[in-house]
Parts: structure tokens; sequence; C-alpha cells
């Protein structure tokens, strides 16, 4: 499918709407129901690290079993992520360099740089 570094994010939702089309799922899917399958794909991401140390993760990176699993469900993130903003007519590539725009300015490098405080604690 997409397999190539000159994959776009269009591409992607393309892949997302095709997958969904050919199922007939516009009809479960709005964005209360996509906004709940990115919390809970993420929380099926985050329950592959539970009770594990940074060296058991980091091993988990190394061995393809785990790490096929982790990519597995950051990719079912990303999945209802990208069909969010397909559905809604999201330029999400847009979206995101605008909030890094925000980013930047909440988090400037001369105050966080090697810091974990919060933008407001700064
Ligand atoms: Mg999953």
């Amino acid at each position: 499918m997409h397999d190539d570094r000159s994959t776009t994010i269009a591409d992607l939702k393309q892949t997302v709407k095709a997958y969904c089309d050919a199922r007939d799922w516009d009809q479960f899917h709005d964005a209360k129901e996509l906004a709940m399958s990115i919390t809970i794909e993420s929380a099926e991401l985050l329950a592959l690290f539970r009770f594990k140390s940074r060296a058991d993760m980091q091993r988990m990176f190394e061995t393809p079993g785990p790490r096929e699993k982790i990519c597995g469900e950051l990719s079912d993130v990303l999945f209802a992520a990208l069909r969010f903003a397909q559905l809604y007519d999201i330029d999400i590539a847009d979206a995101f360099c605008r909030k890094m725009k925000e980013n930047e300015l909440k988090y400037p490098v001369e105050k966080a740089r090697g810091s974990n405080k919060k933008y407001d604690e700064l």
C-alpha cells in the first residue's frame, strides 16, 4: 500500500476514507466516536508499557514482536486521528504547524530547555 517515503498525509487520509467507505462506516463515525477512539487506542498503546521500566521498554523496541505491537497501537491512534481529520475536512498538517507555532511561544527555548514544567509555570 503506502510503504515508501513519499506517502503524504493526504494519501493516508484517502486510504482511511477508502477503507471506511468500503465498509459503510460513516454511520458509526462522528466527532465523539472518533475522539473516543483516539483515547481508547492511546490507552491500548499505554497498556503495552504498564509496569515496564525504561530498560524493559527499550528492549521492547528492539524486539520484533513487541515492537510490532507498539507500531500497531500507534497506527490505531493515527487511524482515528486521520479519520477525524478526513471526515471533518481538517488540514491536519496545517493545523499541526499552527499548533507548533503556538507551542514555540508557550515554550520558548530559553525558558523551556531542560525543563518539564508546564508553560504557565516556566
Ligand atoms: Mg488498538
